[in-house]
């Protein structure tokens, strides 16, 4: 089920099987007319989210764009099945990935070869499926406005290359992708693009931002003073991440 969790960010947590699912965010504020979904998740998880932003009363059209924190199949698998019910929804993506889709590159999309080949053949996925049309390609460092909402867009490559985080100063609050999680966890870093010392960096500069409201992708969130939990968890996984 949907959680509100300030006002203008609701949770729909994933529905994990035998693959994960990424949880979504839905952004905007509730007059706003303008809302905006962070990630997907993966193949087939895509029906119960469109019916959980209909129970929260947002009309499709009222869907402006689709921002995903990275390209991962659990994140990006259930994209095309959103885009048939949401058309018009741009799609935004940081460049460092963006390129990758756009050369037809799925690499990044499935993480390995091997990975790859099993879940293709598993689910029957065409090549070049999620090279969707990307919208806006992101540096990182833009101050954006999501259905009055203020968000700064934070490159927190590691976990892959265009990782992404969204900030928002007012509420403290960070939606952090697959870069950390709640109880001292943080993305895997031996994955196409992924690369241990630019995650160290990356989990630093969120260690800095003096978080309250931690909003990962998967697994549990934390809806206060996540500042100190953060702060351990990097302090304790920096002596792994070395190149
Ligand atoms: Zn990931
Ligand atoms: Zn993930």
């Amino acid at each position: 089920m949907a959680e509100k969790i300030v006002e203008g960010v609701w949770w729909i947590p994933g529905q994990d099987e035998f693959l994960p699912d990424s949880h979504m965010y839905v952004i905007g504020a509730p007059g706003s007319e303008d809302f905006s979904l962070i990630d997907c998740g993966l193949m087939g998880k895509g029906e119960y989210k469109l019916a959980e932003i209909d129970g929260l009363g947002i009309a499709y059209d009222k869907v402006k764009r689709i921002i995903m924190t990275h390209t991962h199949l659990d994140h990006i698998g259930c994209l095309p099945e959103l885009l048939s019910a949401i058309p018009h929804a741009e799609v935004w993506i940081h460049e460092e990935e963006a390129r990758y889709l756009k050369r037809g590159d799925e690499r990044v999309v499935y993480g390995n070869s091997v990975f790859q080949s099993m879940v293709r053949a598993q689910y029957d996925i065409p090549k070049e499926h999620f090279c969707v049309n990307v919208r806006r390609t992101l540096q990182g460092n833009e101050e954006i406005s999501l259905g009055e909402i203020e968000f700064k867009v934070i490159h927190v490559p590691g976990h892959s290359a265009g990782c992404i985080g969204l900030f928002n100063e007012e509420r403290r609050l960070f939606l952090s992708g697959d870069t950390i999680y709640a109880d001292g966890a943080i993305g895997r870093y031996d994955l196409v693009s992924a690369d241990p010392a630019q995650l160290r960096r990356s989990l630093e500069s969120i260690a800095e931002l003096g978080i309250d409201v931690l909003l990962p992708c998967h697994n549990r969130i934390v809806k206060a003073n996540a500042a100190p939990m953060i702060r351990q968890t990097v302090e304790q996984w920096a002596p792994f991440l070395t190149s």
